[in-house]
């Protein structure tokens, strides 16, 4: 397919510098055929010789809708791939003494990088296109694990995957301040309760739920937090958090690397194992629950041996089903729309129950065009929104979600991801969307909770 000018390239800003820039070219290479030999499934392989160059992807992927630069077009994307295999990876040609293809030089990482870190956030919608059934994110997941391999990571996906592999939590929040933080909301929560004996589990043992929440939500937004605790309280849950892991988020997964993405999750897992909980319910965010409800067993090759893990949705939608929590039915204005955050909805499955939620909540519900599982993309998926260096990018990419946003006529946007809930609001003020506001699920549901 041809190629042209690239506008995104335009709107991203300086590139991270390379930690490869260290590396010899041929222990550069070993890195990367290493992570090329661990990640090269046959389906990727498969994929990548399926294009029957259709050009059905483009109109799928908001980067090319946004932009209309034909270098964004899926396919073209993966063929940056598929060209770097082709020359400097093949099992023969790449190691001939002779071969001036024995390593990559900085223009082919730089396209590398582009391509997999920037041009692409493994949303997945031109997989539901393609009629071959190519899926361009999961392909230059691969991309992404090569990269990951030699240290050529953008910053959002390095620093908060070391903290969160050194300290247990992407941000870095000690056990003592999370305790405090949350001892402080059931303070806060007892006087708005009205029962001054109200606390907030902690390791409690053998709860029905392990409630993990987002760190930013304990460390920066406890409002958000407060939310959660409120329905899970009105619900009478047995729950518990843990002092152990109290982080939903894997950016481990965004760097490709699955080693570092399943030390993560095995954090979470041995929370529940130490407290015995029946099962783990996350906060609102996405790749998080895409990782511990489809990732990590796929990775360890075994079902859990304990029900599967949901995001809060999912469990707020049972206890409206049944009666252990009630809501007032439009006690916010409408029209209200829901962004389907991809990892909760097309990747993981969960589309149904936001909407039963909504319609308990609202007479005023309207529908973003499309929807569901073919919902686009916000723009702040695949790690963009924890990349400060993205924010351009990320705001020109966002303009088809902004433009189905505008063309609902809605005054709140109500979405369940954290990643989402950031995109949009920076959405709102770029593409000046007057009078629209983005909500939280849980927000809406607990600010309507009838005691
Ligand atoms: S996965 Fe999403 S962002 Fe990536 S190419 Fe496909 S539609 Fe575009
Ligand atoms: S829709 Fe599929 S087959 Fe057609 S160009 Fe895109 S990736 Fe290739």
């Amino acid at each position: 397919m041809e190629q042209n000018s690239n506008q995104v390239d335009e709107a991203k800003q300086t590139p991270q510098t390379p930690e490869s820039a260290g590396i010899e070219p041929a222990q550069q290479m070993g890195q990367m055929r290493q992570a090329l030999k661990k990640n090269l499934s046959r389906k990727i392989l498969a994929m990548l010789g399926s294009c029957v160059n259709c050009g059905l992807c483009a109109e799928s992927c908001h980067y090319y809708c946004s932009t209309g630069d034909s270098a964004v077009i899926p396919a073209n994307k993966f063929d940056v791939l598929a060209r770097v295999l082709q020359t400097y990876f093949h099992p023969v040609k790449s190691r001939l003494p002779f071969s001036a293809n024995n390593h990559l030089d900085e223009e082919a990482l730089a396209g590398l990088y582009t391509a997999a870190f920037e041009n692409c956030t493994l949303c997945a919608k031109c997989a539901l296109t393609c009629p071959m059934g190519i899926n361009t994110g999961e392909i230059l997941s691969l991309a992404r694990a090569m990269l990951c391999s030699i240290g050529r990571l953008p910053s959002g996906l390095m620093k908060p995957v070391e903290t969160a592999i050194e300290i247990g939590n992407y941000v870095g929040l000690s056990t003592e301040d999370f305790v405090e933080n949350i001892e402080w909301l059931a303070e806060e929560l007892a006087d708005e309760i009205g029962d001054p004996d109200f606390s907030v589990p902690i390791d409690k043992q053998n709860a029905e739920v392990l409630y993990i929440p987002h760190p930013l939500e304990t460390r920066d937004l406890p409002f958000l937090l407060m939310y959660c605790i409120k329905i899970l309280h009105a619900a009478g849950e047995d729950y518990t958090f843990s002092s152990y892991d109290f982080d939903t988020a894997n950016y481990a997964y965004y760097q490709g690397n699955k080693d570092n993405m399943m030390r993560i999750a095995r954090r979470m897992l041995d929370a529940r194992e130490k407290l015995q909980a029946k099962t783990i319910v996350l906060s609102p965010c996405g790749h998080g629950y895409r990782v511990m409800r489809w990732e990590a067993e796929k990775y360890l090759g075994k079902r859990f041996d304990f029900p599967p893990v949901r995001t809060f949705i999912e469990l707020i939608h049972r206890y409206l089903r049944e009666g252990r929590i009630r809501v007032e039915k439009n006690k916010f204005e409408g029209p209200i729309t829901y962004h389907d955050p991809c990892n909760i909805a097309r990747r993981g499955g969960v589309i149904e129950a936001p909407r039963d939620v909504l319609h308990a909540l609202t007479s005023d519900f309207v529908e973003m065009q499309p929807n569901r599982a073919r919902n686009f993309c916000c723009g702040g998926g695949g790690g963009l929104a924890s990349t400060a260096d993205f924010g351009k990018i990320r705001a020109t990419v966002g303009k088809t979600k902004a433009e189905q946003i505008r063309q609902t006529g809605a005054k709140i946007v109500v979405t369940n991801c954290f990643n989402c809930l950031t995109q949009i609001r920076d959405l709102i003020q770029i593409y000046e969307l007057e009078g629209v506001e983005v909500k939280s699920i849980v927000e809406l549901v607990s600010e309507s909770l009838i005691r």
